[in-house]
């Protein structure tokens, strides 16, 4: 592209396109132009590895022919009908294939745009499943959810959100919610060892839930890490005991595998690791494998149930998105679904996660890092000013970022979380791209310890 005319858009982006999460003073331009399997390409033609999987959304690489041809096939159908009161044949299979795939019991599917509206309606089919089931608890109103939480930017789902920075100053927008500490290994409370914390926090959701549940609608959790929150691993065996509280108490249990579904963890489903079946499954960015935007909110019987009645009894789930359910993404879906099954992307897995493994085991001996956390292909390391006292650096100093920034010279693209330096490639990673992608992260952190 010539240079004038790629400093014009340059000069568009700056004015007109306000980006998510960013500071605009600052921004500096970066254009994708294309990308091919775990590399993208920019304007200029220079390649990045993609360890961030597009924001945690790629899954088997950029322009996969399956998918692609996939959503040819189905533009040369139709591209948008609604879902209002309507179907279309593609979503109504990929309906029944997400059913097939989750967790047993959840039978039914709400299609939305994207993470926030799949746990907004979750939030809200919790909330009107009280007022509608017999007899009805209307009382059940109040939510549980965890400090640090993430999931997403709607105002029900900040609600339900716990990320101070993110979060604190719409404080007056949104509604109360019942908070429990983040349930992690790195920093416990005083007294509290590895090998106790499953049951410290456990026990401190049993007592909340002994007190509270005849006012509590629905337990909100991100299952097995809570990702956004710095990439907090739960200590083993808490996503099963607070699932067994959660019916013990008559309380909803809402996952949100918005980042850990589409076997992120090493399963289809975080939730398979701990034998849990949720009352609600929300799904989003490795839904259609980072092609495009789309939600689904799985639930049960007993809440279908609830909302079944004739027309004028009002029992109806009075909510929607205009493109839920979009058959073009839909297709995206599927294609993705079946890609996992022919190219064994699961079985893969292991020797990837494995991989990823030595490589932490390597970085875990840097003296800036504080802490080593993974769940299959997904992990985050910790940076700390100092590694005994585990003094985090100040967020002004932008530890991670300069980690980011270092790799970006080199061909490696991360979005790091405050200090924490994310890992997380397409599933179709391959061994040699994923040596890549550690050897660069590596130096980075080597790099901020000279400083
Ligand atoms: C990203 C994320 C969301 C929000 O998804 P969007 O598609 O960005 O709205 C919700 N929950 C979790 C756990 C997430 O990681």
């Amino acid at each position: 592209m010539s240079s004038p005319e790629r400093q014009t858009l340059e000069r568009w982006d700056r004015e007109h396109v306000w980006h998510a999460f960013t500071q605009m003073a600052e921004y500096q331009p970066l254009f994708i132009e294309r990308g091919r399997g775990c590399t993208l390409i920019d304007i200029d033609g220079r390649e990045y590895l993609d360890a961030t999987s597009s924001v945690w959304c790629n899954v088997h690489g950029h322009r996969h022919p399956h998918i692609d041809a996939a959503i040819i096939a189905q533009l040369e159908r139709i591209a948008h009908t609604t879902s209002l009161g309507a179907s279309n044949s593609t979503t109504v299979r990929l309906a029944r294939r997400l059913v097939e795939l989750a967790p047993a019991g959840l039978n039914h599917v709400f299609f939305s745009d994207d993470g926030a509206t799949a746990v907004e309606a979750a939030l809200k089919m919790a909330f009107q499943f009280w007022r509608q089931t017999t007899p009805p608890r209307p009382e059940k109103n109040l939510y549980v959810a965890f400090e640090d939480a993430y999931h997403g930017d709607t105002l029900g789902s900040v609600s339900v959100g716990g990320v101070a920075r993110f979060h604190a100053l719409f404080r007056p927008l949104l509604f109360d919610v019942l908070r429990l500490p983040a349930p992690q290994l790195y920093r416990l409370p005083p007294g509290i060892t590895p090998a106790t914390a499953c049951d410290y926090y456990l026990s401190q959701l049993d007592q909340l839930l002994r007190a509270r549940h005849p006012q509590i609608a629905a337990l909100v959790i991100e299952p097995l890490v809570q990702a956004a929150a710095g990439m907090l691993v739960q200590p083993p065996g808490f996503l099963r005991g607070a699932a067994a509280l959660a019916r013990q108490y008559d309380v909803l249990l809402i996952a949100d595998e918005v980042a850990v579904g589409f076997g992120r963890t090493g399963t289809m489903f975080a939730c398979e690791q701990e034998g849990v079946a949720p009352d609600f499954l929300c799904l989003a960015k490795g839904l259609t494998a980072g092609y495009l935007p789309m939600g689904a909110t799985l639930t049960t019987d007993r809440v279908w149930q609830a909302f079944l009645g004739r027309y004028a009894e009002g029992r109806q789930f009075f909510h929607g998105h205009t493109y839920g359910g979009n058959p073009l993404a839909a297709a995206a879906a599927l294609a993705s679904l079946e890609v996992f099954e022919a190219e064994g992307t699961l079985a893969r897995l292991p020797a990837k996660i494995e991989r990823l493994a030595a490589h932490l085991k390597r970085a875990a001996a840097l003296p800036p890092v504080g802490d080593i956390r993974q769940r299959g292909l997904l992990a985050g390391i910790e940076l700390v000013r100092d590694r005994a006292s585990r003094e985090p650096y100040a967020w002004e100093e932008r530890a991670g970022w300069r980690v980011a920034d270092f790799a970006r010279g080199r061909g490696v693209l991360l979005r790091p979380l405050g200090n924490v330096i994310v890992i997380m490639p397409p599933l179709a990673i391959t061994l040699p791209e994923l040596d890549r992608v550690m050897d660069v992260v590596v130096e980075g952190i080597a790099m901020l310890d000279a400083r």
